[in-house]
């Protein structure tokens, strides 16, 4: 079983600074560093380092190169990775003394891709695989529907946030996963309970809280999140999706592919960096088992 993953592909530069900068001031950074981002390459990255077979569906420009390299890297299949004119998508990252940041956010080919070449890849899905997407791209909603049109089982990570984009994709999700701030703002955007929504389950992620899995007809499943020492959380959501669709492809029944989630962000927030610090299959099952 496959995680085909549709979603945004960034180049992530990352500058370290003394202090933030004001208006009209330039600074010179005292560390430098890129790294392959975006919710949806960091989710795929997740998913393969997690064991599951992964096909990346999205887009990158003309400077894409470096980040098709490390998805590639990570064994993720990039065939049906456009190419479209003009820049990759991309954040620019400034971080301070006291890990304090700001971020800008260009989407560049993540809003510019086709759709047609992703709808025909979707021609060779096999029954039983998996959809996985995040909000960063254009065409949530018809690739979602594409492929519960063709019986995949469609995991929607609800992030960024945006309530149009979420409504559009609702009628075509299985599984939607939210952390907790974006719970609260579904709630207060919705006029059903959530036990209304047309989905079988909706995981909510708590941070060191944990994460809790809700379905109709079947008992919440709650998992505590695994003590650790935290370093940096950044993609913690990103990696316990991508786990969670990886175990679940593996044939994982909800509660062990949510306790697999769980050790996987464990892992992931011991670590610096975003993608970089997704952990593998081996390590996430020692902590498991
Ligand atoms: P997001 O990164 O989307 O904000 P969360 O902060 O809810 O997502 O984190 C996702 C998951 O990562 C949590 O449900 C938990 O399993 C794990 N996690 C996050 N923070 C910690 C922590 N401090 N200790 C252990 N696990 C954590």
């Amino acid at each position: 079983m496959t995680v085909w993953c549709f979603g945004s592909i960034n180049i992530d530069h990352f500058y370290n600074l003394g202090h933030l900068p004001a208006p009209g001031e330039t600074l010179a950074a005292s560390g430098y560093r890129v790294e392959l981002g975006g919710k949806g390459a960091n989710q795929s990255v997740a998913a393969a380092r997690a064991g599951a077979s992964v096909r990346h569906l999205g887009a990158i420009g003309a400077d894409g190169d470096r980040a098709l390299a490390a998805l590639l890297a990570e064994g993720v299949n990039c065939d049906y990775i456009q190419r479209v004119d003009g820049a990759t998508g991309h954040a620019v990252i400034m971080l301070d003394q006291n890990g304090e940041n700001s971020i800008i956010i260009e989407a560049g080919a993540n809003r510019k891709m086709a759709l047609e070449p992703i709808l025909a890849a979707m021609e060779q899905v096999d029954l039983a695989d998996i959809l996985l997407l995040q909000n960063e791209t254009a065409f949530q909603a018809e690739i979602a529907e594409a492929a519960m049109g063709r019986g995949m089982e469609v995991i929607y990570s609800a992030a960024p946030f945006e309530i149009a984009a979420v409504r559009a994709v609702l009628p075509y999700v299985n599984t939607l996963v939210m952390n907790a701030v974006e719970a609260a703002q579904l709630r207060a955007a919705l006029d059903v309970p959530f036990e209304d929504l047309p989905v079988e389950a909706v995981v909510i992620t708590r941070g060191a809280e944990g994460a809790s899995w809700h379905a109709r007809g079947t008992p919440d499943i709650f998992v505590p999140a695994l003590p650790t020492t935290v370093v940096d959380t950044t993609g913690a959501g990103d990696c316990f999706t991508g786990a969670l669709a990886a175990s679940f492809s593996m044939g994982a029944a909800p509660d062990e592919a949510m306790q697999f989630a769980a050790a996987a962000a464990a892992i992931q927030v011991s670590r610096p960096g975003t993608s970089a610090a997704m952990p593998r299959r081996a390590e996430i099952e020692r902590l498991v088992l």
